[in-house]
């Protein structure tokens, strides 16, 4: 794995070109069938929780899925981490250490300064794979920006880290603001390729009721699920 000072020698001066949640290299869909269900961790101030009822009920429909985890969120819940990597259903991936968008010119989304630099970049995708590798077992094959904001040049920090950047085809509960209902619409009209993005840090939001109403009905209809891990070719795994 490149160091930091490997990084910052190759990156340093690169002038990113494209911003946003649709960068090129970014993820958006999976080249595979089913639905890949994700869920993020955000951690911090207002999201160091954690959904119970959510995982209960994907351990019900035994559903796979992809959470993204923060370094926010698993210093906060170190123990349930570990449970979450445990259970085989759910694969664990990288949500970055602060939570920012990854940039290598501290650009902003929704008023979170991006990393200041391919340094900053560097820590912000590097520093949680200890600790994540610990949890799950094995180092995580993909990362999500706080935010899920990016540009080119963090995207090819990330992949010259052996991690792919994964956003989303679907936006299944907007940060966990989204009513059941509207969660409902969203997951619901998900199908082969689509990655579903959501939160399992946001208890009491309509996350877990939307799912447990979409869900048994998309079953129900012959939709299956994926991990990423079994649907997107990663850095490290080719095909
Ligand atoms: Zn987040």
């Amino acid at each position: 794995m490149p160091s930091r000072q490997d990084i910052v020698d190759r990156f340093a001066g690169r002038v990113p070109s494209t911003f946003g949640l649709e960068v090129p290299g970014v993820a958006l869909r999976h080249p595979g069938e089913g639905v890949a269900l994700t869920f993020d961790l955000c951690g911090g101030p207002q999201g160091e929780k954690f959904d119970h009822d959510l995982w209960k009920l994907l351990q019900e429909l035994a559903i796979p899925s992809t959470f993204f985890v923060n370094s926010r969120w698993l210093k906060a819940n170190p123990t349930l981490a570990r449970e979450l990597g445990a259970d085989p259903l759910i694969e664990i991936a990288n949500h970055g250490h602060e939570h920012r968008p990854l940039t290598v010119d501290g650009r902003a989304a929704y008023g979170i300064a991006g990393t200041r630099d391919a340094g900053a970049a560097y820590d912000e995708v590097a520093a949680p794979v200890p600790a994540l590798t610990d949890a799950a077992g094995a180092a995580p094959l993909w990362f999500r920006s706080g935010t899920a904001h990016c540009d080119d040049v963090g995207v090819a920090i990330a992949e010259a880290l052996g991690q792919v950047v994964v956003n989303f085809s679907i936006n299944g509960d907007a940060g966990a603001t989204f009513s059941a209902q509207q969660v409902v619409i969203e997951v619901d009209r998900a199908g082969d390729g689509d990655i579903v993005i959501a939160h399992a840090n946001r208890p009491g939001s309509g996350t877990a009721g939307g799912m447990a109403l979409a869900l048994p009905a998309m079953l129900e209809r012959g939709v299956t699920f994926v991990q990423l891990a079994d649907a997107l070719p990663s850095v490290r795994n080719p095909y």
